[in-house]
């Protein structure tokens, strides 16, 4: 193995056995939970060589480095999820490659994300983004729309041409009432997927937990981590 194969080999093993001990002590079965090695700003080999590790789901935050990276690992069979606050005019080239954009927080998006799912004849699974740090009509800081206005968005998800609504998405705040406290940020996220798998019952997906939290989003019951640093290393700069 090269040196970063077996590096990776290593992280993601010990990563592994992080989640199955949340899982354990949860009373969880290991398969219930599904990781999504994050891979913003790691190149396309190291993508690659995760494929070669057994990882099946890969997250990525911006179009700019997503799309050429997708291009590049075409012939992998790979799950790519959108993670990132999007834009409108990045919609159309997200819809050519996400398999999943787990950051709908407006009906602006929804709209767009329908027309080029369609236009694409590609069917897009969502995740609502909630912010649990916003209140009524806001949208959080690092986006996601407000516990009020899951309902509203999750309706339109269904109702649209093209998408299908998968589940929640949530980032623990850094701010507000659950600031450092991801246990009751991921709970509180819980009871908002039990109401609304109430109307939409196969929206059974809650996408919860990085590296440093992924224990507090298992034991309250997500269904799949999104980890980064953990398995790929700490990010040089910001991202
Ligand atoms: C970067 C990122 C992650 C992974 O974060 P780590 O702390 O590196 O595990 C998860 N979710 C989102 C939305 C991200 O942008």
């Amino acid at each position: 193995m090269t040196d970063r194969k077996t590096q990776l080999a290593a992280n993601l093993a010990q990563v592994e056995q992080r989640i199955a001990s949340a899982c354990a002590a949860a009373g969880r079965k290991r398969e219930e939970v599904t990781l999504i090695v994050v891979t913003k700003t790691y190149p396309a080999s190291d993508v690659r060589i995760l494929h070669e590790l057994g990882v099946r789901h890969v997250a990525e935050n911006r179009d700019q480095d997503a799309a050429p990276k997708a291009a590049a690992c075409a012939d992998l069979s790979l799950t790519w999820h959108f993670v990132g606050q999007l834009q409108t005019n990045k919609v159309r080239s997200v819809a050519s490659y996400a398999d999943v954009v787990q950051s709908v927080d407006r009906t602006k998006l929804v709209t767009a994300l329908s027309a080029a799912a369609v236009r694409g004849g590609r069917e897009l699974g969502c995740l609502i983004q909630v912010a649990l740090d916003a209140e009524g009509a806001e949208r959080g800081d690092r986006g996601g729309v407000a516990p009020d206005g899951i309902g509203e968005l999750a309706d339109a998800v269904a109702a649209a041409p093209g998408l299908r609504l998968d589940g929640l998405m949530t980032v623990a705040p850094l701010a507000g009432p659950y600031a450092g406290r991801q246990r009751a940020a991921f709970d509180r996220l819980m009871e908002f997927s039990s109401r609304l798998r109430g109307n939409h019952p196969a929206a059974n997906m809650v996408s919860a937990g990085m590296s440093a939290d992924l224990e507090e989003a298992v034991a309250a019951g997500a269904t799949h981590v999104r980890v980064g640093t953990a398995v790929l290393g700490v990010r040089p700069g910001l991202g």
